[in-house]
C-alpha cells in the first residue's frame, strides 16, 4: 500500500511511518495540511491518516476539503481520547474510519488493511490467482500449497498487481504504489530486479511483460 499520514506530532508521525514502512507498505508523512493536500493529487495513495488536531487549519477541514474534490480516497481519522464529538463530526464529513490516541501500529496497520478491503469490494483476506494464494492479513504466499518467501518489496509488488488483476501497469505506475518519496530514488533497473525474483521464486508466468507498455498479472496458472 502506499500510504499518506497527515500529523504534526513529530514523535508519533515518525513511529507510525517507521512502523508500516517496516510492515512493506511505503508512507508519505506530512507535519503540514498544504503539502499533504497537494500530494495527494500527485501521487496514488491507497489510504490517509489524518490527524485532526492540526495547527493551523484543523483536519476537518482537509477532510472536508478531499471530499469535495470528490475523492473516494479511504481516509482513517486519529484523534484524542476525549473527542467525540470530533469523531462523529470526522465520520460524518466522510471519514471511513477512526483510531484514538495513543495508536499501536499494528492497530493501525489492520484497521488500513479493513479499509483497503472494503474499498476495493473484496472482502476476503485471501486473494487466489489460480494456484497462488495470497493472505493479505499474514503476507503469506502459497504457490501449489507451498509456501514462498518473498521480500518486503516482491511482496508489495506482488500485491499491487493482484489488486489490478485486469490492467496493464507502466513501470512508472508501479514505480509511484512501490516507493514513497522518503529514500532516494529507486534504482532505475530495480523493478525488473522484483519482477525477475517474482518469476523465479513463484512461476516464470506470473508475471507479464508488455512490450513498451509495462508489465500486468500473467494468466493464472492452475492448482
Ligand atoms: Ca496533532
Amino acid at each position: 500500500m502506499r500510504l499518506l499520514i497527515l500529523e504534526d506530532d513529530p514523535q508519533l508521525g515518525d513511529a507510525l511511518a517507521t512502523g508500516l514502512r517496516q510492515l512493506g507498505h511505503a508512507v508519505d508523512w506530512f507535519t503540514g495540511g498544504t503539502e499533504a493536500d497537494a500530494a495527494i493529487d500527485s501521487a496514488p495513495y491507497d489510504a490517509a491518516v489524518l490527524d485532526l488536531g492540526l495547527p493551523g487549519t484543523d483536519g476537518m477541514v482537509w477532510l472536508r476539503r478531499w471530499r469535495e474534490r470528490s475523492s473516494a480516497l479511504p481516509v482513517l481519522i486519529l484523534t484524542a481520547r476525549d473527542g467525540v464529538q470530533q469523531r462523529i463530526a470526522g465520520l460524518d464529513a466522510g471519514a471511513d474510519d477512526y483510531l484514538i490516541k495513543p495508536i499501536s501500529t499494528e492497530e493501525l496497520a489492520a484497521r488500513l488493511r479493513a479499509m483497503l478491503r472494503r474499498a476495493t469490494g473484496r472482502a476476503q483476506a485471501e486473494w487466489t490467482h489460480g494456484a497462488l494464494r495470497y493472505d493479505t492479513v499474514t503476507k503469506q504466499v502459497h504457490w501449489q500449497d507451498r509456501p514462498v518467501d518473498l521480500t518486503a518489496r516482491e511482496l508489495a509488488l506482488l500485491e499491487v498487481l493482484l489488486k489490478h488483476p485486469q490492467r496493464v501497469l507502466s513501470k512508472a505506475q508501479l514505480q509511484e504504489q512501490l516507493y514513497d518519496w522518503s529514500g532516494r530514488e529507486p534504482e532505475s533497473n530495480a523493478l525488473e530486479v522484483h519482477v525477475h525474483r517474482l518469476r523465479r521464486k513463484i512461476h516464470p508466468d506470473i508475471v507479464r511483460t508488455v512490450r513498451g507498455v509495462g508489465y500486468a498479472l500473467g494468466a493464472e496458472v492452475p492448482a
